[in-house]
């Protein structure tokens, strides 16, 4: 039998990876069409605050061309503000407390918060002002749940697992309602909800998930494809929540009949993860460029993998136009 790769599709760049990349290549081409990428003060054509999706190979790649990347505004000297330098703000979205610093130092503000990010902390500003108290289901430290709980940290409960659900103590005159990272699991997410149900049963819920349709969209896919292989092969970093949750999700659809990995690129692929394996699953997560998935295949060929089936559960065709700060700009990509 000819041993193959599974392919999961969709899987890869979403809406709002695809848009904040091309909002940080816009301004650098913008820069390079005027001259300006290597500027006589010494200051670069543009900065980003964090990475500016989770995505190292990106984060390079930008860097190459001449992007700076901070994790603080602070990082970034008042000359740059001065001189109108555009400070690029991440697809995860940053907490009000970012946008008055960057006000209050006059920087030229382009941002790149996912549209799907931005519609959760709106929906934090409207519970609010209603009066509910909001239990948001995240990871803690993810950049996204720092920016979402930072729009009112004392309405803002943050809990990860069911588990947590017992430490929250609310009385049924307390208006409760549950909003989510974009990027969870949908089935432990699924788990957690019920618990939240089940102690407070008058929770109310959003008019439509949290979780956003690139991430229901590549689990569902990833789901499948882990039921038809042997072992699963995700692509994405580390610290990327929906690479990771993909990787998870493969492995609960594998159970004991092997094991799901996650990598960077293909240098990261261990020979001894395909022995005795006829099929790999392959996925990756919404930042992931599809060159290095490619990578990835062309390695499991190598060891033999020559046969293909591509695994599509639904087609996307979500985009996103880029941030109003840049529509006006004649040299967009
Ligand atoms: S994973 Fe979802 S929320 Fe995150 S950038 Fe992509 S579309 Fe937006």
């Amino acid at each position: 039998m000819t041993k193959c790769v599974v392919l999961a599709d969709p899987r890869g760049f979403c809406a709002g990876v695809d848009r904040a990349i091309l909002t940080v290549q816009t301004i650098l081409k913008a820069a390079q069409k005027s001259g300006k990428l290597v500027r006589e003060d010494g200051l670069p054509p543009v900065y980003v605050r964090r990475q500016i999706v989770h995505n190292k190979h990106v984060v390079e790649d930008l860097a190459s061309q001449g992007a700076v990347f901070v994790q603080e505004l602070s990082e970034i000297p008042d000359a740059a503000a001065q001189a109108g330098i555009p400070v690029v703000f991440s697809a995860h979205g940053v907490s009000p407390s970012v946008k008055d610093e960057a006000k209050r130092r006059g920087m030229h503000v382009v941002d790149a918060t996912c549209p799907l990010v931005g519609k959760v902390h709106r929906e934090v500003l409207r519970f609010v002002r209603e009066g509910y108290e909001i239990i948001y289901i995240g990871h803690k430290g993810h950049d996204e749940a720092v920016g979402v709980v930072g729009e009112s940290p004392e309405h803002v409960h943050l809990i990860e697992h069911a588990d947590d659900v017992a430490t929250l103590d609310f009385t049924p005159e307390t208006k409760l309602v549950l909003l989510s990272q974009t990027t969870l699991s949908v089935d432990e997410t699924a788990g957690t909800i019920a618990a939240l149900k089940a102690r407070f049963p008058w929770i109310e819920e959003p008019p439509s998930s949290d979780i956003c349709y690139a991430t229901s969209n590549r689990q569902a896919a990833v789901k499948l494809v882990a039921q038809q292989s042997d072992c699963v092969v995700i692509v994405g970093s580390a610290n990327s929540s929906n690479s990771v949750r993909l990787m998870e999700v493969a492995q609960e659809g594998l159970g004991d009949r092997g094991t799901a990995y996650r990598v960077d690129d293909a240098n990261e692929l261990e020979p001894a993860w395909f022995d005795g394996v006829e099929s790999v699953g392959v996925s990756s997560g919404a930042s992931v460029p599809d060159e290095l998935v490619s990578g990835v295949i062309a390695a499991l060929q190598d060891r033999g993998f020559t046969g293909m089936k591509s695994v599509e559960t639904i087609k996307e065709n979500m985009h996103f136009v880029l941030p109003a700060e840049l529509r006006r700009q004649p040299s967009r990509a």
